[in-house]
């Protein structure tokens, strides 16, 4: 499928079918088909796929065994409910994924399970400068084990501070952050796509600011990749939105609220966590941003 296409409202593998264009109400293409192929062609070879999470507020408690936001998390490999490493209070359960479900995206060697839990007690202050609260990303390897149900005394949370239970119904979009990419290949680019329609090309391929798996940061200020302690430029694992729209540009939840999961990250911030590909699964770093 062609840019054009993508731009002009193409089929995409997780979108549904277009309705039937009728061939005299077809848009004629503002560059030749051979052009758009060879830059299509160019785009998907330095483009990313990402898997936008799309959470929708759950009607019923989901089961302990599924991705999700909020609800009751599978507590594999702890011993009680976790603790924020700087204040001792209890920490929130935002979400969890099994690498299963998200057969697209990448999870370091030996893990098919992450979870993200956070601090919200007002008065911790084990935030770094980055930071907006303590929230920690896990990854384990649990196969085929049951999950462990937390006890229902220290499931018991308080209400207010939870994130709302949300099933995902995620979908796989490309993305390619074009304003960033190499002199060479937007050079190579403008000698197939004219130039009144790069700006539309970038908004396209732009990376998306929900939260997702994988891809490029949807940055709200530009930051960057961090470097791991071994050296090695990490790599991006997953991105937790305090505002969810989806890529077709809906609004996860009724207009006027920011999101299903009810996850305020500082001032609608977003948070972006990062996983070394040499070290261990323990190497996780995260960026914070807001507007
Ligand atoms: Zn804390
Ligand atoms: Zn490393």
């Amino acid at each position: 499928m062609g840019w054009m296409q993508r731009l002009f409202g193409g089929t995409d593998d997780a979108a549904p079918p277009p309705p039937p264009v009728a061939a005299e109400v077809a848009p004629v293409p503002a560059v030749a088909d051979d052009d758009q192929d060879e830059a299509d062609a160019l785009l998907r070879q330095h483009a990313k796929r990402a898997i936008v999470l799309r959470p929708r507020r759950a009607d019923s408690p989901l089961p302990v065994r599924a991705s999700k936001f909020g609800g009751m998390p599978n507590l594999a490999g702890l011993d009680a409910w976790p603790v924020c490493p700087n204040c001792a209070e209890p920490l929130v359960f935002v979400l969890q994924l099994y690498a299963a479900d998200f057969p697209a995206a990448w999870f370091p060697a030996d893990t098919d399970f992450c979870r993200v839990f956070r601090c919200v007690a007002a008065d911790c202050d084990g935030a770094g400068p980055q930071y907006d609260a303590v929230t920690l990303l896990s990854f384990l390897h649990v196969g085929d084990a049951e999950p462990v149900e937390p006890d229902a005394e220290s499931f018991a949370a308080d209400a207010d501070d939870d994130v709302r239970e949300c099933a995902l119904a995620p979908i796989a979009i490309d993305e390619l952050p074009l304003d960033d990419a190499p002199p060479e290949l937007r050079a190579e680019l403008l000698t197939t796509v004219p130039p009144s329609e790069w700006d539309a090309l970038v908004a396209m391929w732009s990376p998306d600011g929900s939260s997702k798996l994988g891809g490029f940061p949807g940055w709200i200020q530009g930051g960057c990749v961090p470097v791991c302690t071994c050296g090695a430029e990490m790599g991006f694992f997953l991105q937790l939105a305090s505002q969810e729209i989806d890529p077709e540009g809906e609004f996860s939840e009724a207009p006027g609220t920011w999101s299903s999961h009810g996850l305020m990250l500082g001032d609608v911030g977003t948070l972006y966590f990062f996983v070394c590909p040499e070290c261990s699964p323990t190497a996780v770093q995260s960026v914070f941003e807001c507007s």
